[in-house]
C-alpha cells in the first residue's frame, strides 16, 4: 500500500493537535522528535546521533479514548501518517516514521489499571499501564498475568498486544495471544470497538485477533483485558541439565511438552549462546532450562516428570539455585539499555536476535543450516564475536528458534544495519521459510521483515491484506509497518 501524503504543512498539524490535546498533549522538542523516529532496530546509529528518516511533525500524549478518537479523525481526513507507541521497547522498526510529518501518538499517559476482579480472573487496563507495575500490583494480591517478556520492565499493556507478545512463562500460561479476554481499541476515522469479556464464544471469528498482533498497523489499542491465575511462587522448582548436543536438549523439550507436561519454563541453548548466560557451569555445553510452576500437587508432578525424562538420558546436573538466580536477572530495565549505549559507544560493538518457529521434525536442521550459511557465506563473519541460539517457547507441535548474533563493527554507523545486520536477519527468515516455519515468532514484522510477509502467509496473504484495506481505507496507521509500502523485490515474492 503506499503511504498517505498530508496536505498539511507541518506547522498545521502541530496547530490542530494543540487545538485537540492542549499544548501538554503535544511534544516537539527536536531531540524528542528525532528519537521518536526510530527504535530498536536503529539503536546504533540513534546512540551516534544519526537520524536519518523523516522526523515526525509531533509527539502526541492522549489522556482518554476521546482523545485518541479525535486524533485518528483528524489523522485519516489529513492524510497524516500515524505511529502507535507505548513503551518504546519495539526491536523490529515498528516505531520508525517513514512518512514525512508522521503523528507519534504514544498511549503511555493512559496509564489507568481499570479493574482488578479476582472472582472472574480477570484485570483491565490502559494502554500505557507498564506490565512492571501490574504484575507489582497483583502479585500483592497473590495475583499474576503470567505474562513475563524480558522487557517486563519497560514494555506497557498496548504495545504488548500489538506485537502478539510472549513472556518466559508461555509453556504453561501462553503467549498475549492466550492471555487477553477482551479489548477497546480506535480504528481510522475515529471509530471506538469495545470487545466485550467472554469466557469464550462461538459467535463468528475471534475478532480479538483482528488486533492482537495488527502492530499499530489497523488501530490504536487503548484498553486491555487480560486472565490472571494464582502467583504461587513458593511451589517453582528449577532444573539446569548440561547435554552433549543441542538436538539432544530438543529432543528432551519435545518429549516433555507431546507427554503432556506444561513446565512454565522450557529452554535449551546452544554452548555459544549458554556461553554468555552461564559461563560459570556451562563446561562448553548446551543447557537446558526447565521450572515446574503451579499448584503444589501440579509442579511436583512436573518436576518428577522432568526428573524421569533425564534419568534416562546422558546429562549433568545443575543446582537450581544457580538457575533461579539467573532467571531473577534476566529481565532489561532501563540500566541494562543505558549500559549497552555505552558499550556501542566504547567498543563498536553490539548484539542482536532473530526469532522464528518450525515444527520439532525441523529444529535441529534449521539450527544447523542457519549456522552454516552465516559462518560460511556472510562475509563479515570475521566480526562476529557470538553467534549462537536458544528455544524458549515450546509447542505441541514445535517450538521457536531465538538466533543470537554479536558483532563488533567495522564501518561506518550508517552502514552497519545493511552490512551487518539485514544479511544476518535474512539468511535466519530464509531458512525458516525454506524449512515451513514461521519468519517472526513473537517480536512482530514492523519494517524489516514486511520483504517476506508474502512469502509468509502464502495464499493467506489475501487475508491480511483485506484487512488494511477494509480498515485502513486511506492507508494513515503505521505506513510500512506489517505491508511493504512497495512490492519487495527479490525476496519473499516467488510464492506469493
Ligand atoms: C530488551 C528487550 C527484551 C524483549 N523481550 C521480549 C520478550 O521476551 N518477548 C516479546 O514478545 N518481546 C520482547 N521484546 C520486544 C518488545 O518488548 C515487545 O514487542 C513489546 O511487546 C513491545 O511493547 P511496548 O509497549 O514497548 O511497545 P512499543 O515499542 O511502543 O510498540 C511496539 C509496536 O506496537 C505498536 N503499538 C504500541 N502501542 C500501541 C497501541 N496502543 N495501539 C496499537 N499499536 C501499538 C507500535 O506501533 C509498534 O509497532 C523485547 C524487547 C527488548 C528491547
Amino acid at each position: 500500500m503506499a503511504p498517505s501524503r498530508s496536505p498539511l504543512t507541518r506547522q498545521s498539524i502541530v496547530d490542530a493537535m494543540t487545538g485537540l490535546l492542549g499544548p501538554h498533549g503535544v511534544e516537539t522538542g527536536d531531540e524528542q522528535l528525532k528519537a521518536a523516529s526510530v527504535d530498536r532496530f536503529r539503536k546504533y546509529t540513534a546512540v551516534h546521533g544519526i537520524y536519518d528518516g523523516p522526523i515526525p511533525a509531533a509527539i502526541v500524549y492522549p489522556s482518554s479514548t476521546a482523545d485518541v478518537a479525535a486524533v485518528l479523525r483528524f489523522a485519516e481526513e489529513n492524510l497524516v501518517n500515524v505511529v502507535p507507541r507505548t513503551g518504546r521497547t519495539a526491536t523490529e522498526g515498528g516505531l520508525e516514521t517513514v512518512v514525512e510529518d508522521s503523528l507519534v501518538v504514544d498511549g503511555s499517559r493512559m496509564n489507568a489499571i481499570t479493574s482488578i476482579d479476582p472472582v472472574d480472573m480477570m484485570a483491565t487496563t490502559q494502554c500505557g499501564v507498564g506490565l512492571q507495575e501490574l504484575e507489582d500490583t497483583l502479585r500483592a494480591q497473590g495475583l499474576t498475568t503470567g505474562h513475563s517478556p524480558q522487557s517486563k520492565p519497560l514494555a506497557q499493556m498496548g504495545g504488548l498486544v500489538a506485537t502478539r507478545s510472549i513472556g518466559q512463562f508461555s509453556t504453561l500460561y501462553g503467549g498475549i495471544e492466550d492471555l487477553v479476554v477482551g479489548l477497546e481499541a480506535v480504528f481510522p476515522g475515529g471509530t471506538v470497538t469495545r470487545i466485550k469479556n467472554v469466557p469464550r464464544r462461538a459467535a463468528g471469528p475471534d475478532i480479538r485477533h483482528v488486533i492482537v498482533g495488527s502492530e499499530g498497523a489497523l488501530c490504536f489499542i487503548t484498553e486491555v483485558t487480560v486472565k490472571l491465575f494464582r502467583y504461587q511462587p513458593e511451589n517453582n522448582r528449577y532444573f539446569g541439565f548440561l547435554v552433549d548436543e543441542f538436538a539432544d536438549g530438543v529432543a528432551a523439550l519435545r518429549e516433555l511438552v507431546t507427554a503432556g507436561y506444561r513446565p512454565s519454563v522450557c529452554r535449551v541453548y546452544s554452548p555459544e549462546d549458554a556461553r554468555q548466560h552461564f559461563a560459570a557451569f556451562y563446561q562448553g555445553k548446551n543447557v537446558v532450562v526447565l521450572v515446574a510452576e503451579g499448584p503444589k500437587g501440579i509442579a511436583d508432578a512436573t518436576a518428577e516428570a522432568i526428573g524421569e525424562l533425564f534419568a534416562g538420558r546422558p546429562h549433568e546436573r545443575v543446582d537450581g539455585a544457580l538457575i533461579r538466580r539467573w532467571f531473577e536477572n534476566l529481565n532489561w530495565g532501563q540500566d541494562k539499555i543505558d549500559a549497552e549505549k555505552t558499550a556501542m559507544l566504547e567498543h563498536a560493538h553490539l548484539g542482536y536476535t532473530t526469532e522464528v518457529s518450525v515444527s520439532w521434525s525441523r529444529v535441529s536442521e534449521l539450527f544447523d543450516a542457519v549456522m552454516s550459511r552465516i559462518r560460511g557465506e556472510f562475509p563479515r563473519a570475521g566480526d562476529l564475536t557470538m553467534l549462537g541460539a536458544h528455544s524458549s517457547h515450546s509447542y505441541q507441535t514445535g517450538t521457536n528458534l531465538y538466533f543470537v548474533y554479536d558483532y563488533t563493527i567495522r564501518c561506518s554507523p550508517r552502514e552497519e544495519i545493511e552490512v551487518y545486520h539485514k544479511p544476518l536477519n535474512a539468511i535466519i527468515v530464509e531458512e525458516a521459510l525454506r524449512l515451513g516455519g514461521s519468519m517472526v515468532h513473537h517480536h512482530g514484522i514492523g519494517k524489516y521483515r514486511t520483504p517476506w510477509v508474502r512469502q509468509e502467509h502464502g495464499s493467506a496473504y489475501y487475508l491480511l491484506a483485506t484487512l488494511k484495506h477494509a480498515f485502513d481505507p486511506r492507508g494513515v496507521m503505521n505506513a510500512g509497518t506489517i505491508f511493504p509500502l512497495e512490492p519487495a523485490a527479490g525476496a519473499g515474492e516467488s510464492t506469493s
